[in-house]
């Protein structure tokens, strides 16, 4: 990779804060780097806790009257941001890959997929709606409102670092709360890209106040003691969410949480072969497998296991690793040295266990995070990767007997996000979903996030829900009034 092909990076690299570009109180910033060179691509300003208080305290001072702006004005912000992203498409794409990774293909995919909220919500901001009905010995009436829940919370990881952040800003500003947003330290120029557009597409000022920062238990610890916080969104792991849940507690915030996933891909003896390859394509490789919803194990059919592995590793294999941001490139690099160094740990744990590496199973030394799509067949379902998040282009292979016994094994795992079942017998795919404990299933298919749909996890993937018509509920409390009929 040389700088002549790299895209340039027209972020903004300041805290947001307020309606303005500032820098940080401390004057500190910090490294922005692209992982498939290990290179800096931008220095950014380093929010310490006096910056937390000041976005805080603009997100509270902005609340009221944001919560009073009619819901037609927040939908036409909604949506003038909505046409401001697709417009930009290749700037915000150009953007992601530098500083997470995927290939462009994906960052523009993400593009699409994380402006989509913004529709979506624009449309729900004016649909809030209550309810009026009698007391059962007809007496009283009972009108039921729907106000914001007021200074929101907003924490992402790196991921998605678009689509993320819109997944939250959507429904929170839909419902009229202000927010207070910290974008993960890999990839803040993402957000920061969003602000600019949300500012450009009229939001007030303090409506929206982002702030990046390498020290993320003080910031989000300043907000969640403030006091004025009434709300949390979290999307990250399972072992920050539980930190965030005892520090709502003493405030008892209203809390959302998108935890980790480890998600079975379940391919029956009765599945069309080729259908399931792709399907696992999609669950796995997507993202290069750093989604929470990315198939963790594969669970298939005695009968077909071999068949499986062999044609999956066959398409695997042939995935152009490097750099996202060059032509051609199907699979970019991980995020950093240690999310690599942790998807090798687990290889080189299931490969003692007893697996066979079809394919990939060593690490590329660099320059760059890149690791090798890599299918291990023949895993230990006691093997660590069973019951960790991999979070890279791993696929390992159980094969099982029974359907009583993949249950099991499916359910065998403290989280449940989403479960991929692949069938061609309609009465055992929705026999097997209803049996997964997940919140999300796919059936024939390797995707389910959509804008549309209601995103969330059961067991300790999750609390809430995040799209769909039930999206804007987590930012919404109802209010009841008592009104005699006289
Ligand atoms: P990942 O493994 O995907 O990086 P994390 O849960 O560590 O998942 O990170 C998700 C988000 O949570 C990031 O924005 C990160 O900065 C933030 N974060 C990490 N630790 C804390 C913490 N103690 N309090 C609040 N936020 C945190």
């Amino acid at each position: 990779m040389t700088s002549m092909t790299r895209p340039a990076i027209t972020s903004p690299t300041q805290l947001f804060i307020g309606g303005t570009w500032r820098t940080a109180n401390s004057a500190r910033k910090f490294d922005v780097v692209d992982p498939a060179t290990g290179e800096v691509i931008a220095v950014v300003d380093d929010a310490d806790i006096s910056d937390a208080e000041a976005a805080m305290a603009a997100a509270v001072a902005a609340q009221e009257s944001w919560a009073q702006t009619a819901p037609r004005t927040r939908s036409e912000i909604l949506s003038r941001a909505f046409h401001l992203i697709i417009a930009r498409t290749e700037e915000l794409a150009a953007i992601i890959t530098a500083e997470m990774g995927k290939p462009l293909a994906d960052a523009r995919g993400e593009v699409a997929y994380g402006a989509e909220f913004f529709r979506w919500f624009s449309e729900e901001a004016v649909r809030i709606s209550g309810d009026h009905t009698l007391t059962g010995d007809g007496k009283n009436r009972i009108i039921v409102t729907r106000a914001p829940v007021g200074p929101s919370i907003l924490v992402t990881p790196w991921n998605f670092p678009l689509a993320m952040g819109t997944r939250k800003i959507g429904p929170a500003l839909a419902a009229g709360c202000t927010v207070v947003f910290k974008p993960a330290e890999q990839t803040p120029l993402t957000a920061l890209a969003l602000a600019a557009i949300l500012l450009e597409a009229g939001v007030p000022d303090g409506v929206v106040n982002v702030v990046p920062t390498t020290d993320a238990a003080g910031v989000v610890g300043s907000w969640m003691a403030s006091g004025s916080a009434r709300k949390i969104s979290f999307t990250g792991s399972t072992a920050v969410g539980k930190i965030l849940l005892a520090q709502a507690a003493p405030t008892v915030m209203r809390t959302s949480m998108e935890l980790g996933g480890n998600a079975p891909f379940i391919v029956a003896e009765d599945a069309d072969l080729d259908r399931a390859v792709d399907g696992a394509m999609v669950a796995k490789m997507r993202n290069m497998g750093e989604a929470c919803t990315a198939a963790n194990r594969f669970l298939v059919h005695r009968s077909l296991a071999n068949d499986f592995a062999a044609e999956l590793a066959a398409r695997m294999g042939a995935l152009t690793v490097g750099a996202g941001s060059r032509p051609g490139v199907e699979v970019g690099p991980l995020i950093d040295r240690s999310g690599r160094a942790k998807v090798q740990r687990l290889v080189d744990d299931a490969l003692a266990r007893g697996a066979r590496a079809v394919v990939g199973g060593q690490e590329d030394p660099g320059p760059g995070y890149f690791y090798p799509p890599t299918v291990l067949d023949d895993v230990d379902a006691r093997s660590d990767l069973m019951s960790t998040e991999i979070f890279g282009p791993v696929a390992a292979i159980v094969p099982y007997d029974t359907e009583d016994e993949v249950i099991a094994l499916a359910n065998d795992t403290e989280w449940g996000l989403v479960g991929y079942v692949f069938t061609q017998d309609i009465d055992r795919a929705l026999r097997m979903g209803e049996r997964l404990e997940v919140g999300m299933v796919g059936i024939n298919t390797g995707l389910v996030s959509n804008p549309a749909a209601p995103f969330g996890g059961v067991k300790q993937s999750g609390l809430g829900r995040e799209g769909g018509k039930v999206g804007i509920d987590e930012f919404l409390e109802y209010k009841y009034f008592a009104i005699p009929r006289s």
